[in-house]
């Protein structure tokens, strides 16, 4: 028999949570049946009418159980079918029917903290590390911290089949970054949701809690982000800066649309200090890690390419930030 984890979206406010149970199903399915959960349980409905619907729409190998399991990504549907006021990846759907035409391609830098108990991983009892400096992309047992969790969550995602870009050691000890890309918006979307899903489950076996909190440690400590790195087909294309210029008035035009739908918590990460712009304002710059959009070196020097939206935050939803970049950029 076949273990299929089916995982979906929660409606936790105001940051959702994912949830997930199995389902058993013959050897060889590859068509997932719908399915149902108690929606009051999760805020997506009340007592007396709970039924929400699971709706099947991305399986991938499932690397934990490893041999006959899935991993089955589902959207929720209210008891008609009709997706659910909390069904994000219908809008985004919807966004892509729209102007798909221009091809736009995400990556997106999922940022994350380790937690043992109450405290990131390998912070000393009741005190705090050495400051910030050696721990970004460091080396050495007394600077990187869960390197073993991080490496098992790459190979996961590895053999789920994801697109995974690349891994690295953040700038706070015992903060982390994968990243997912680069592909097309609902692709991006489901592979984030799934790794986030795997990085969570694999901290279990490890008695590690993994947390988006964009500012987990408040002070003078770096917060979390996920970086939304995008680009249209005429950006990608020689002399594709112009396009990206281009995107610059209309993104400043909607700045605080996005900043609300960039991660509760967002004010106290955006501060403009430690690598970030204010969310008060929007900039954009040249490889300027102090702006709202970065436009890399690189795409400088070769004239076309992506730029990189460093606002959003590591707890946000992919599907509703792909949707308002695509909709500012391209509407
Ligand atoms: P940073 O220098 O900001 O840390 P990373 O190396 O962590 O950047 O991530 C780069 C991201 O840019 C990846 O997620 C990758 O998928 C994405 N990316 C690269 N090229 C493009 C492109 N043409 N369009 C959209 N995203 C892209
Ligand atoms: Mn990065
Ligand atoms: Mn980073
Ligand atoms: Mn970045």
């Amino acid at each position: 028999m076949l273990k299929a984890e089916y995982i979906w979206i929660d409606g936790t406010v105001p940051t959702p949570r994912l949830r997930s149970k199995t389902r058993v199903l013959p050897d060889g399915t590859t068509e997932f049946p719908l399915w149902s959960f108690d929606g009051s349980s999760t805020n997506q409905a009340d007592g007396h009418d709970s039924d929400c619907g699971l709706k099947p729409v991305f399986s991938c190998p499932d690397p934990i159980r490893g041999g006959n399991a899935v991993l089955v990504l589902c959207e929720v549907t209210n008891a008609d079918g009709t997706p659910h006021a909390t069904n994000t990846r219908a809008g985004l759907r919807k966004a892509i029917e729209a102007h798909g035409s221009e091809e736009p391609w995400f990556g997106i830098e999922q940022e994350y903290t380790m937690f043992e108990g109450a405290r990131p991983l390998g912070w000393p009892e009741g005190g705090y590390p050495a400051p910030q400096g050696p721990f970004y992309c460091g080396v050495g047992a007394d600077e990187v911290f869960g390197r073993e969790i991080a490496e098992e969550h790459l190979s996961a995602c590895i053999d789920a089949g994801l697109l995974v870009y690349g891994v690295n050691a953040e700038v706070m000890p015992g903060q982390w970054e994968f990243q997912i890309g680069t592909g097309g918006p609902l692709e991006v979307s489901d592979h984030l949701h799934i790794a986030r899903y795997l990085l969570y489950r694999i901290g279990e076996d490890y008695g590690v809690s993994m947390t988006l909190d964009p500012k987990p440690v408040k002070g003078d400590w770096n917060g979390a982000g996920a970086h939304t790195n995008f680009s249209t087909k005429a950006m990608r294309e020689a002399g594709g800066m112009d396009a990206i210029m281009a995107a610059m008035p209309k993104l400043e035009a909607r700045h605080d649309l996005h900043i609300e739908h960039y991660g509760a918590g967002i004010e106290q990460r955006l501060t403009g200090l430690h690598e970030t712009c204010s969310y008060r304002e929007f900039k954009y710059g040249e490889s300027d890690r102090g702006a709202s959009i970065r436009i890399p070196l690189a795409v400088r020097d070769q004239g076309y390419g992506y730029f990189e939206d460093r606002r959003p935050c590591a707890n946000i939803d992919p599907y509703v930030v792909c949707r308002l970049i695509i909709e500012s950029v391209c509407g």
